[in-house]
């Protein structure tokens, strides 16, 4: 069977445990998880045109447009993908910037984690930030005395306006009506990877291993 470097990309709703999975393969494989977020953020830090551009765009409070967005992504990835692979969050977000991505960059692997609105909903209306540390716990695992404060610091826990039910609701329709569609995208090219996200943690992550390894990528 050929070894090959993973160059996976993973994608699912809010609340799927996306960017958790996310650094967990990326551990276990070896490669650096990049999430378009931490690649603009290099790009301006690195004080580049691109990077500039987007710091113009951000000091004025307007996202910056897809072109320089996924000219970004597309030149950071060709920088840390020649020979260590990657394991993708965050990107692409629709099936135009799919077919970019698709035009510099063979993807081995789109992971498609599943999970029913209502269960992303229950998931994320859970959550509890601390309001100094910023740690994050679920509802759930919190006995009634320890749902006021964080078990870490002491500080209060809040439940961050991202986690309100109507937010949520709004962010679920945006992902089925822009980001599901990749799913048929990769599945007619024969790299989908879907998984029933509405397990544990560690059950879907063991899911994941099994499946990745049975298609020949190096551990
Ligand atoms: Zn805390």
């Amino acid at each position: 069977m050929p070894r090959k470097r993973l160059q996976a990309l993973i994608f699912g709703p809010q609340g799927s445990g996306k960017s958790t999975q996310g650094h967990l393969l990326s551990d276990w494989f070896g490669v650096p998880l990049t999430s378009s977020g931490d690649m603009i953020r290099e790009e301006i830090e690195k004080g580049s045109t691109l990077g500039h551009m987007v710091e113009e765009y951000v000091a004025s409070g307007v996202l910056a447009p897809d072109e320089v967005v996924n000219a970004i992504i597309l030149k950071r990835l060709k920088e840390v993908s020649a020979e260590r692979g990657f394991v993708l969050d965050g990107y692409p977000r629709n099936v135009e910037q799919a077919e970019s991505l698709d035009r510099i960059m063979k993807i081995h692997l789109a992971i498609q984690l599943k999970m029913r609105d209502g269960e992303a909903v229950r998931r994320l209306q859970g959550r509890r930030q601390c309001s100094k540390c910023r740690s994050i716990f679920h509802v759930d695992e919190l006995s009634p005395a320890q749902q006021k404060r964080c078990s870490l610091c002491g500080c209060r826990l809040i439940k961050r306006e991202d986690d309100e039910e109507e937010t949520i609701r709004r962010r679920l329709a945006s992902y089925h009506f822009m980001t599901e569609p990749m799913s048929a995208y990769y599945r007619e090219r024969g790299v989908l990877l879907m998984v029933n996200a509405e397990q544990s943690i560690k059950q879907l992550f063991e899911e994941i291993v099994r499946k990745i390894r049975k298609l020949g990528f190096v551990v």
